[in-house]
């Protein structure tokens, strides 16, 4: 199957990018951390090597937050393009689906940390689910992840 490049930015235009390859895997995070930073009950994360997203425009900058969450943000309108996890570095980012255009193409493939779901929001039959983490097994998901680990 021929992955379609989509393309993201933030709310101001200043930062453009494409995502070369499909996402490792897609899914649907109920943590408390996600919902505060999506300022919503959950958040829908796409984890890629960062080298497959490619800028077309502005420069994305580093920015380092609580606990040594990074993520890249439009330094004029300060939305966040993608973020990094302290466990896997700078090698893989984490692209919240809204910032792309076309963001409805990738359906969540797992959901997260349901223990801290809002009660309200019902799970889709058939997607696997996690109290925690969990593998969504999504075929080549473990190769690709253990190369951007195992490459430091
Ligand atoms: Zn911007
Ligand atoms: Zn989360």
């Amino acid at each position: 199957m021929t992955f379609i490049p989509l393309e993201g930015g933030c709310l101001c235009g200043a930062v453009r990018f494409r995502m070369t390859a499909a996402p490792i895997v897609t899914h649907a995070c109920h943590c408390r951390t996600c919902q505060k930073v999506s300022g919503s009950a959950f958040r829908i994360n796409a984890m890629i090597e960062t080298d497959r997203l490619e800028v077309l425009a502005g420069e994305p900058q580093l920015f380092e937050g609580a606990d040594g969450a990074r993520d890249r943000r439009c330094g004029q309108c300060g939305l966040v393009v993608w973020s990094f996890l302290p466990k896997f570095g700078e090698k893989m980012a984490f692209v919240g689906v809204g910032v792309l255009d076309e963001g409805e193409r990738l359906r969540p493939q797992a959901h997260y940390f349901i223990r801290s779901r809002h009660p309200w929001v019902s799970l889709p039959d058939g997607v696997p689910a996690f109290e925690t983490l969990g593998d969504a097994g999504v075929e080549g998901a473990r190769e690709r992840v253990m190369a951007v680990l195992g490459a430091g």
